[in-house]
């Protein structure tokens, strides 16, 4: 086989067939490149059949297309070939043999809905309050015990005299009894128990550790303690294992992976050959550097340095911005201006972010420029089914005939109005050559529709009224409120919260998910409100509502031929390579993200400064930072110091460009603090008590929140107290 376009390192790491390998390879240093072509090689040139390969990927997409990029190099050949995910390797492992400790090999995979409803079950039968003990919070320690191999009695053990742990130890118990009387596993079973099946029988451990003679595992930086032991065990006699990572990446830690198990490669195995690939085939060496000397800040870790044969390049840029609408603006017009100035497609683009909630400043902006974009993990903002409900009612207040939008929302949430009725009243609209609405006003007349109906549409007519009524009193932020108070949209989606917030379906963080979207829209309102989006005189509804057709409707078919920019996280970016890459958002407390409920530890700390180093590390020649004085997300003012990230670059290979503003300098300008002070003014019920409030907060000197909350230090002009976000005008 030729290895012609391997480099040094990368040719010993395919060679070195025998024995321990670890492969540290930082970002895009050709990781993935070399595992392929290792499995390759042994086929091909150490005549390995491929049935005595194993290789083992994070996720199915990765496992398929290693598969696909072995296939082309040696054919069919791979069919024997193990090529697949932890969980996958393991049920075909405990189809064959799990009767050897007891399950039926017929058995059942838990999901986590099956969980829930099986945890709460045996909280029952232990006479547990479910009140007192939340079942998420058992399931969750549950199984990361389970990630640590610890079984009940373990874990009853370590529990000690704890009154809590004793508990969940209890159901702990109780929970594996039933899974065992039912034949079934949870997702985290089929690991321990593929453990607990290779330690109890040694014909079966021979079995496999015959079969796979070779073992390799890609993203090993993201495996589990468990998932360590597993392949450990696997890979003990032979010891020909080949393992890939980065630990510099490791960025799964809240997933239960384990960042030691690289760390610790070295002590658990004999003699291990150890390749460094350095050499990154991917960025400048400006890039590099910047992201070595942040790096460099984290205790935990390999020291090793990244370099680059492409020795110029453009410096970091950093720039300060006043908000979050000049950020978008200020990225999108460098895409704009740098494309035509190089003739570079915006495929070649990608701006990355902490958060997915902050996508949305930026898809504003480039559809003001009109550049089409893709976002990766997540829908458009402006075609949420949440959000295109609630345009709907909004365009309802202001013009009752728009037909389209009636139809959208006159059975939400549900008042008795089908399909079947909905179309009587559009066959008579268009008979009559009149609006839905119209027809809709004459309901009661019609003796085509059922009673039932006619009632639900009196409800919405009835609603419709008195939102056209509060539009005279209300600006739109506060409109929008009342809009998701009346209709009941918001209710509906906190009661969805609440419904299945211990049921691990998922559903609870969609409805969630939902409820800060449309909080977010009412950032969108406020930045119009607060003149940051129109220049304009007028600031109602009516200029509001167009302003947002105008920015969001542009001709975009979800054609891959065109060319988009991208738009991810910073954890989805993993992998990916771009020539021009914006990270924006780089303030304490959107990145780091603030944790709500308590503040981070440093080990915290260091898996976002990793984070970090992925999103530098994903561009290829350009990189551009930015922070801004304030934001609204989610519905909130923020104000922010600069993120630590950026102080912890160095001086050499950073530009920092002119800006707009100034930096905030106060301290206690955190999140929660704005979010109580925000809070308070929200339920103040007119400007005197406002203004009271205010006069409480100076007295406890908090005067600096407070001016972060109604937006003066957020480098607004003046200070106005109309200013105030969702501050309620009179007493309504
Ligand atoms: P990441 O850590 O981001 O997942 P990686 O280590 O998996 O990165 P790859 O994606 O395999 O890296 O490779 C990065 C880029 O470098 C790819 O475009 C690859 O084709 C290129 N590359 C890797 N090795 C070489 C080489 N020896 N010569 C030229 N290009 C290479
Ligand atoms: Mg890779």
């Amino acid at each position: 086989m030729n290895l012609d376009d391997l480099n040094v390192a990368q040719r010993q790491a395919v060679e070195r067939t025998e024995g321990p390998v670890l492969i540290l390879a930082g970002a895009g240093s050709g990781k993935t490149k070399v595992l392929t072509t290792r499995i390759s090689y042994l086929v091909e040139d150490k005549n390995v059949n491929p049935g005595n390969i194993l290789a083992i990927t994070f996720t199915n997409k990765a496992a398929n297309e290693m598969r696909e990029r072995v296939d082309k190099i040696i054919g069919d050949n791979s069919r024997d070939m193990w090529i697949s995910t932890f969980h996958s390797c393991c049920v075909r492992i405990l189809r064959k043999d799990i009767n050897k400790i007891g399950y039926n090999r017929s058995f059942v995979i838990y999901d986590s809905s099956d969980q829930a409803t099986l945890i709460k079950e045996c909280m029952k039968e232990l006479d547990i309050n479910d009140k007192k003990f939340d079942h998420k919070m058992i399931i969750s320690k549950i199984s990361s015990a389970k990630d640590k191999l610890m079984d009940p009695k373990e874990f009853a053990r370590q529990a000690g005299s704890d009154f809590l742990l004793k508990k969940i130890a209890e159901v702990y118990a109780v929970y594996q009894e039933r899974l065992k009387r039912s034949s079934a596993l949870d997702f985290d079973d089929l690991i321990v128990k593929t453990v607990e099946l290779l330690k109890s029988s040694e014909d079966v451990l021979e079995f496999y550790r015959n079969k796979f003679k070779y073992i390799m595992v890609d993203e090993y930086q993201d495996t589990s303690r468990a998932q360590y032991e597993l392949i450990k065990m696997l890979a003990m006699g032979h010891q020909n294992i080949c393992v890939v990572g980065d630990d510099d990446q490791s960025i799964y830690g809240w997933r239960g992976a384990d960042i030691r198990n690289i760390l610790e490669f070295e002590r658990d195995y004999d003699d291990v050959f150890v390749v460094k690939l350095e050499q990154n085939y991917r960025s400048t060496q400006i890039i590099l550097d910047t992201a070595n000397h942040l790096i460099a800040n984290n205790i935990e870790r390999k020291k090793k340095r990244l370099w680059s044969e492409k020795k110029d390049g453009e410096k970091v840029q950093v720039k300060l911005l006043k908000n979050e609408v000049e950020e978008a603006n200020f990225v999108v017009n460098e895409i704009y201006e740098n494309s035509i100035k190089t003739g570079r497609p915006f495929s070649e683009y990608a701006v990355l972010y902490r958060a997915n909630a902050q996508a949305r400043a930026v898809e504003d902006a480039l559809n003001k420029f009109q550049i089409p974009y893709n976002i990766y993990g997540g829908t458009k903002f402006y075609e949420r089914k949440e959000i295109k409900d609630l345009l709907a009612f909004l365009r309802v207040i202001v013009n009752p005939q728009d037909d389209i939008s009636v139809k959208r929302i006159i059975n939400i949430p549900r008042r008795g109005i089908g399909l079947k009725t909905i179309e009587k009243l559009e066959d008579r609209a268009s008979m009559m050559k009149e609006s839905l609405y119209s027809v809709l006003l004459d309901v009661d007349n019609n003796s085509d529709i059922s009673t039932k109906a006619k009632k639900g549409i009196n409800e919405f007519l009835d609603m419709v009224g008195l939102l056209r009524a509060l539009n005279e009193v209300y600006k739109p932020s506060e409109l929008i409120e009342k809009v998701l108070d009346v209709t009941g949209y918001k209710s509906e989606l906190e009661f969805q919260v609440k419904k299945n917030e211990n049921m691990q379906n998922g559903k609870a963080e969609e409805a969630q998910d939902r409820i800060d979207n449309l909080m977010e829209f009412i950032s969108i309102a406020i930045e119009y409100e607060t003149g940051v989006l129109n220049s304009g005189e007028e600031k109602n509804l009516e200029e509001f509502l167009s302003g947002i057709s105008l920015s969001s409707d542009i001709d975009d078919e979800d054609n891959d031929s065109i060319d988009k920019v991208s738009l991810m996280t910073m954890h989805s970016s993993k992998g990916l390579e771009f020539p021009v890459v914006f990270i924006v958002g780089m303030e304490e407390n959107i990145f780091p993200i603030a944790r709500a409920i308590h503040s981070m530890s440093d080990a915290e700390i260091e898996e976002e400064r990793r984070l970090c180093y992925v999103g530098i590390t994903r561009a290829m020649k350009e990189l551009y930072l930015t922070y801004t004085v304030s934001r609204v997300l989610y519905g909130k003012p923020n104000v922010n110091k600069k993120s630590r990230f950026l102080g912890e670059l160095p001086d050499e290979t950073v530009e920092i460009l002119d800006s707009p503003v100034k930096p905030v300098e106060f301290a206690g300008a955190n999140y929660s603090l704005i979010a109580k002070y925000a809070d308070k003014y929200k339920n103040s019920m007119n400007l005197e008590s406002a203004k009271s409030i205010g006069a409480k907060i100076k007295k406890e000197k908090d005067y600096d929140a407070m001016n972060v909350a109604c937006g003066e230090g957020a480098g607004y002009d003046s200070y106005d107290s109309s200013k105030i976000p969702r501050l309620k005008k009179g007493s309504v």
